[in-house]
């Protein structure tokens, strides 16, 4: 048949139409809803008990629960610096950034931390700390209930990179948490990062950074000590800290 002008367009259309159709249409994954897919039972998950809200996970390993900084360090060297009363640990004016003894790879983390609740002063000055992943990527801690500062350096931030989704901060003097889920960049033979970092951060229980991106530093080292920063070199405003663990994955 020959094909005239007045056929070609109908065609034409017909033809685009079936190709949209195929393009768009949500395809079932028949893979999974076929009945006869096995059941698999070959990895089983391991068993964690929760306790309730406010406890730990029975597999997490306590970083600190009010008892003492052991399984810290000062980032010097020496043991960390920061006064510990009434199960809380300050990181006060000029008693040095700490870090951990053990060296963290892949983790959840949580951390509870408040500002000063009578805090003075402006935009990085109010209450700057900061947890810093594989000493390297910081999560700000600040006040920015009330501050005002760069968003990619306001609680929750990943600092000078990614500010946070929303500002999920409380009230000054306000017991917060944090709880990040990291996975920790993968580098090739010469330490190149070919793998990026990610980061997702809960602030008080909110989605704050949804697996972020971090840009990467070359290094051959999967696992490395956690930080947490002291800034008071720049502000006399006291960061308190209570509660931390981490779960290694
Ligand atoms: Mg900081």
């Amino acid at each position: 048949m020959r094909i005239t002008k007045e056929y070609l367009l109908p065609m034409l259309t017909v033809t685009l139409l079936i190709i949209s159709i195929n393009l768009f249409a949500q395809k079932p994954d028949k893979e999974q809803q076929n009945p006869a897919t096995p059941e698999k039972s070959d990895t089983i998950p391991k068993k964690v008990f929760p306790e309730g809200t406010g406890t730990l996970p029975s597999d997490a390993i306590v970083l600190f629960n009010g008892d003492n900084l052991n399984a810290w360090e000062d980032i010097k060297g020496g043991k960390a610096r920061w006064p510990v009363v009434g199960e809380i640990a300050t990181d006060a004016a000029d008693s040095g950034s700490v870090r951990t003894k053990r060296a963290f790879g892949d983790c959840q983390l949580h951390v509870e931390w408040r500002t000063a609740s009578d805090i003075i002063g402006e935009g990085q000055r109010r209450g700057n700390s900061g947890i810093i992943l594989q000493g390297r990527y910081e999560i700000q801690v600040l006040e920015s209930f009330e501050g005002k500062t760069y968003s990619n350096g306001q609680a929750g931030a990943v600092y000078k990179e990614h500010p946070p989704m929303v500002n999920a901060s409380k009230k000054p003097g306000e017991w917060q948490t944090y709880d990040i889920i990291f996975t920790g960049p993968r580098f090739n033979e010469q330490g190149k990062v070919v793998i990026p970092a990610r980061v997702t951060v809960l602030h008080n229980g909110v989605l704050i950074q949804n697996n972020a991106e971090i840009r990467g530093y070359s290094n051959l080292n999967l696992k490395a000590p956690l930080m947490i920063q002291n800034h008071s070199n720049e502000h006399k405003n006291p960061v308190q800290y209570r509660n931390i663990w981490i779960r290694e994955l």
